[in-house]
């Protein structure tokens, strides 16, 4: 198994967690670098990101979901808060009928939950089952899990070894040399500290022209996030991107404008032409990628696919492509 990112790691868990031998191997040296996956939000947001997504995201969303919360216990299980300032009202009336999920609040019941932003936000939807990860902590967790499931794990490496039955591909955009519709699609956050608001779930600020969303990973760190650009730049965060993103918390509380900022980061996720995922076999070779904006809501789910796959062979999900044939089976 190629590529100790979100998607390998599940993988491996998942192959691990039903008795499989399973050998994955990552080509960095340092663990959870240079990776899409240690820059993700990592929200786990199957209705929100409905508003941009295909049915399906949802769908196998609210199954990747349930898995993580079954399965780790640092899933901060509290739910996601969409908020608009009143004159971008018909943006919360526009996201609140193209999503699922969600219950309309009023101003003290805002406040209730987020008792930080009561007062600024007459009202609000709450996604009561979201959930959000800290990246790195999930992905140590999974780690260990796999491990201590009797999976056998490497850094450094690029080749899973002749000996395996099946190479499972999880290398993200490098394999775009196998995979010639993958692309990148830019995203940068910001990484702050203050100890001067204290919010417990995400919140999302809808904006006509930046939407932003506040992941709360404790310690009085939150994650900005994130742009979503049709280039495979990854170079350093651009000033009108930091602008953006850090005006936006300004503008869901004057508090950020004392956070200090301790990261600027950029990365390219990996994506197919229709934003979608695809399980692509090729002989012995399983190519799994183009997780796009969700690969930790999706990567648990594409893993039980996977395995289910190895395990009886025939499979109808519209994920799974024939590699030789080039198209859905
Ligand atoms: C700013 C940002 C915010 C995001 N927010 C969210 C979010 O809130 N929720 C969500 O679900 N998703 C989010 N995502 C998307 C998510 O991060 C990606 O979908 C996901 O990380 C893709 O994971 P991956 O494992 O497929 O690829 P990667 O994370 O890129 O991992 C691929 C791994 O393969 C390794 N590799 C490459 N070639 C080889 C080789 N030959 N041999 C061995 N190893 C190899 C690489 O070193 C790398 O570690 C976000 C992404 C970004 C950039």
């Amino acid at each position: 198994m190629l590529g100790a990112g979100i998607t390998g790691l599940w993988q491996a868990h998942e192959l691990a967690y039903r008795g499989h031998a399973v050998h994955l191997v990552e080509r960095t040296v340092t663990p959870f670098s240079n990776t899409a996956s240690q820059l993700a939000g990592a929200m786990l947001a199957p209705y929100c990101e409905r508003e941009g997504a295909e049915p399906i995201v949802q769908e196998l969303g609210v199954r990747g979901l349930d898995i993580w919360k079954r399965t780790c216990p640092a899933v901060v299980s509290n739910g996601t808060l969409v908020v608009a300032q009143p004159r971008d009202r018909g943006d919360r009336l526009r996201f609140a009928l193209r999503t699922e999920g969600h219950r309309l609040i009023g101003g003290t019941q805002l406040a209730e939950l987020e008792p930080d932003l009561g007062g600024r936000f007459g009202e609000g939807l709450f996604y009561s089952s979201e959930a959000h990860v800290e990246p790195g902590h999930a992905m140590a967790f999974l780690l260990k899990r796999i491990r201590r499931l009797g999976g056998e794990v490497s850094f450094g490496g690029t080749s899973a070894g002749a000996e395996s039955d099946y190479t499972i591909d999880c290398s993200g955009l490098v394999a775009r040399k196998d995979l010639r519709s993958l692309r990148g699609v830019r995203g940068e956050r910001v990484v702050v500290q203050t100890r001067e608001i204290n919010l417990r779930r995400t919140v999302r600020l809808l904006h006509p022209r930046f939407p932003l969303y506040v992941v709360p990973w404790g310690a009085g760190m939150y994650v900005l996030g994130a742009t979503v650009l049709e280039t495979e730049d990854a170079g350093p965060v651009t000033l009108r991107s930091a602008l953006d993103l850090l005006g936006a918390a300004y503008a869901l509380h004057p508090a950020f404008g004392e956070a200090r900022v301790v990261g600027l980061e950029a990365g390219v996720r990996p994506a197919f032409p229709d934003n979608l995922p695809r399980i692509e076999l090729r002989d012995r070779r399983i190519f799994v990628n183009g997780l796009y904006r969700h690969g930790f809501l999706l990567a648990p789910v594409l893993a039980e696919m996977v395995a289910d796959y190895l395990e009886h062979g025939a499979t109808s999900d519209r994920l799974f492509v024939d590699g030789a044939a080039g198209m859905a089976l």
